[in-house]
């Protein structure tokens, strides 16, 4: 009996790591897009995005503080445009899909941490954290991206272990 109930806990952490990872994915093939890809999400795609309960209610509390920000606490006045609530809502998609490309892609950085080989000669060397950032441009503007920075003395040269990026 309290095997199963273990089994079940664990299939359901399972499926909420598939769905982490599935949205993850979301993100990123939302934001840079597959080869041949059309730029706007399909239906399909946005199906495929579940959010838990708590986000949701983040997301609507979200949604709320963000439309009065706009137009105020009781909405946009009776002479806006649907062009105007628009704009609003198309700006604001852009600046949480920035946000979302530079947290995720700074965890992602993480996994980079630590020694890495040389790209240039193969020599194991140390990686830290890189105080410095690079704008890089997305599908929804600028952001700027943290690059673990490893060094190699052998070729006296700095790389980027998450790009193989390497500045002389
Ligand atoms: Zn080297």
């Amino acid at each position: 009996m309290q095997e199963r109930t273990s089994q079940r806990g664990q299939s359901r952490e399972l499926g909420f790591v598939d769905l982490a990872a599935a949205g993850i994915l979301f993100v990123l093939v939302g934001q840079f897009g597959l080869p041949g890809e059309e730029t706007s999400m399909s239906k399909d795609a946005q199906e495929r995005m579940v959010l838990t309960e708590e986000a949701k209610k983040k997301f609507d509390e979200c949604v709320a503080a963000l439309a009065a920000c706009g137009f105020g606490p009781d909405g946009p006045s009776v002479e806006t445009t649907f062009a105007e609530i628009e704009g609003f809502g198309h700006e604001l998609g852009k600046m949480l899909a920035r946000a979302l490309d530079e947290k995720l892609t700074s965890q992602h950085a993480a996994h980079f941490e630590g020694t890495a080989a040389c790209p240039c000669c193969g020599t194991t060397c140390p990686v830290a954290e890189n105080a410095a950032t690079r704008d890089v441009q997305t599908t929804d503007g600028m952001i700027p991206l943290r690059e673990p920075i490893g060094h190699c003395p052998v070729c006296n040269r700095d790389f980027f272990p998450s790009a193989y990026r390497v500045e002389d």
